[in-house]
This record gives structure tokens, C-alpha cells and sequence, in this order.
């Protein structure tokens, strides 16, 4: 820290993202990315727009905030695209946050979030089985953060849930976080109508295979989009690049590649958390692109570690409750059968 470091910030432990190696292919199962290009007009799209890189881009982001309401069968006012999902995430805390409550094992920029914004929170620990108990979030009188599937366990509420808590909060925003919505949990966005103070975030990141172009909706009802607005035009109006919202509306345009790659993805997930569990993992039942995983035989640290020295790279957290635990994205069929041979004889080794 240099000297002239705000003491306001002194304290903030910063968020820290999975590893994007440059020096050394791996099989990349660590960040939630999709195995699976951009959809083939996602290049070409984006490509032409970089010719008009002179002018900066539209701050409303109208045609890609367009293309992406009617997706959703709603209205543009309804939308606000951001640079990536956690640039909303931010938006969000700093608009309706004075206090927060999410769960224990959540998304790790929410209490980063939190301290950069200087938002007291509260963590409800999840369940023994690390499943959310809906209970808890009932009448809080704070703002309610939750990631539906929730990562890094990938265990899904079913909208009955998220709808008693959205009801019970009626004077709190709660935010729904529906980055892996499109793997299996089923989405809150048909409540945003009934329900004033109901903003769902959802990316381009994950199954829309654009991670590396930054494109993320808040959704929510008009008042609470303008709201997020005046924090956007506070903070930096021209969010949302030309070629990425280029490459947004491309996407939108071949929505049926998505969905197939979704379904993939989901086959490939059932296979892989049917293969962990006969070789004595738990697994719980993911609803997102990624597993969670334990073995008595082998700590999450020592798994993780091993794996990365034989080229495939899984996530594991450096926090007490989920320490035994590895995060695994799901990727091709041929990167699992990698990731579980190499696990299967790292078991061999460790047991013998
Ligand atoms: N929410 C959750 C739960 C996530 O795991 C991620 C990905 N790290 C994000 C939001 C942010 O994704 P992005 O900024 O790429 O849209």
C-alpha cells in the first residue's frame, strides 16, 4: 500500500478472480466459462462495429437492451446493460444497499462489494447440506442478495421460494443473481411485473459462451432501472463497448445455439456428478454449468493442487466451511473424461 492509499479503503480485501493462465494450456475448469465459442455471427458482428470505435458507444445501450427485453417478452425501460454482471452486482449495492443479507457461502464479490460501498451485512450460513433455507430470508428489513442456482454449489430454489422471499421484503430490494440461471434453475424475471422491488442480474458470461466481452442486464421494474441509472451515469456512462454490444445482439439473434450448448452442458453434467459419486465424492444436485465436490480420501487444496500439476485446473476456496470442497466447471465431454481420469488416479495414489 502506497502511503497516499485512502484510509477509507486501508482494509478492503479485494476480490480474488480464478486463474487465467498464460503460460501453460490447461483444461480449464475453473472459472465457469463455456467450453463452446460464440455463435458464428458473434465475430463478424463484432468485427464491423470496430470500424466505428471512433464515436464513442450509445450510453443507453438502446439496441442491444432492445434485442435482450424482447428476449424476455418485456420492455426496454425494464433493462439496463452493464459491463459484465458484477458491474451491475455494484450498481445494485450502491443504489439500494444500507444493509444486506446474503448466505455464508455465496458469490465472493458480495461482501467485497459490501466493503467497497461500506454496506454492513449479515451471512446466513446455508444449511448442513449447503442448500439455502428459504425461511431465512423471510421479512429481513435488509436488502436481500442471492445467487439462484447459488455458487459455488450450484443447488437451485425453486421459484416458490425466491417469490415468499421477494413478497416479504416489500420494502428491500432483493436481488436475484441468475448468472447460471440458463443450466437448469428457472428464472424470476416473470415476477418483475407484480413485484416493485424485485431486480434480477443475469450475463452473457456463462452460457452465451462471452465471458471476455463484459455484458450483463439488470432487470427489474422501471423505477429501479432508473435508479441503477443514476449510479451508471455517476460512474461511467459508456458501460457497454461498441463491439461488445455488437456481439450482444448477434448472440440474441442465434439464441437457439445457447440453448442447444445449455443442454450439452447439462448432459455433461449429469455424467460427470454420476462418475464423481461412484468414486465416493458427494456431489450435491447442480442446477448451474459447474459441480461442487468432496471425498473423504483427499482435502479440496491438496485435489485442486495435484490436478493443476497434471494440467487441469478446478477452483478451490480458501475458506474454512468449503475447504475440502472443488469447484468444477463443466466443459466438453472429453474434458471431463480428462478431469476424471486424472482424479481417479490421484485417489490410486493418495490411497496407496
Ligand atoms: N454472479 C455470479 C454468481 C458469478 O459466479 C459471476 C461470475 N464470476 C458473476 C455474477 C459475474 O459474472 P460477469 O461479471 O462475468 O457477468
Amino acid at each position: 500500500m502506497s502511503r497516499f492509499f485512502t484510509e477509507k479503503y486501508a482494509s478492503l480485501v479485494p476480490y480474488t478472480p480464478g486463474e487465467q493462465p498464460q503460460n501453460r494450456q490447461y483444461i480449464k475448469l475453473n472459472t465457469n466459462e463455456s467450453p463452446f465459442p460464440p455463435s458464428p455471427g458473434v465475430a463478424a458482428a463484432a468485427a464491423r462495429e470496430a470500424a466505428n470505435c471512433r464515436l464513442y458507444s450509445d450510453p443507453e445501450s438502446r439496441l442491444v437492451s432492445e434485442a435482450f427485453a424482447k428476449s424476455l417478452g418485456i420492455k426496454r425501460e425494464n433493462v439496463l446493460a452493464v459491463n459484465g454482471s458484477d458491474e451491475a452486482l455494484n450498481f445494485a449495492f450502491m443504489a439500494f444497499g444500507d444493509t444486506l443479507v446474503f448466505p455464508d457461502i455465496s458469490y465472493g464479490f458480495y461482501p467485497v462489494f459490501a466493503a467497497l460501498n461500506h454496506i454492513p451485512y449479515t451471512e446466513i450460513p446455508l444449511r448442513e447440506d449447503l442448500s439455502i433455507r428459504a425461511e431465512d430470508y423471510l421479512n429481513t428489513g435488509k436488502m436481500v442478495v442471492l445467487a439462484n442456482p447459488n455458487a459455488p454449489t450450484g443447488i437451485a430454489l425453486p421459484l416458490g421460494d425466491i417469490e415468499r422471499i421477494v413478497h416479504s421484503n416489500p420494502d428491500h430490494v432483493v436481488l436475484i443473481d441468475e448468472a447460471y440461471v440458463d443450466f437448469g434453475a428457472e428464472s424470476a424475471v416473470p415476477l418483475i411485473g407484480t413485484y416493485d422491488n424485485l431486480l434480477v442480474v443475469q450475463t452473457f458470461s456463462k452460457s452465451r459462451s462471452l465471458a471476455g466481452a463484459r455484458l450483463g442486464f439488470a432487470i427489474g421494474n422501471e423505477a429501479l432501472i432508473r435508479d441503477l441509472n443514476t449510479i451508471k451515469y455517476s460512474t461511467n456512462p459508456y458501460n457497454v463497448n461498441r463491439m461488445t454490444s455488437a456481439a450482444g445482439i448477434a448472440a440474441l439473434e442465434e439464441d437457439g445455439y445457447y440453448r442447444e450448448n445449455a443442454k450439452t452442458i447439462q448432459q455433461n453434467r449429469r455424467y460427470t456428478t454420476d462418475a464423481l459419486r461412484a468414486l465416493g465424492f458427494t456431489v450435491p444436485e447442480s442446477s448451474a454449468n459447474f459441480l461442487f465436490a468432496r471425498s473423504d480420501a483427499i482435502d479440496g487444496g491438496e485435489l485442486y493442487r495435484k490436478l493443476k500439476e497434471r494440467g487441469v485446473l478446478v477452483r478451490h476456496f480458501d475458506k474454512a466451511r468449503i475447504s475440502a470442497w472443488v469447484r468444477v466447471t463443466i466443459g466438453t465431454r472429453e474434458q471431463m473424461d480428462a478431469f476424471l481420469r486424472e482424479t481417479e488416479e490421484i485417489l490410486n495414489e493418495v490411497r496407496a
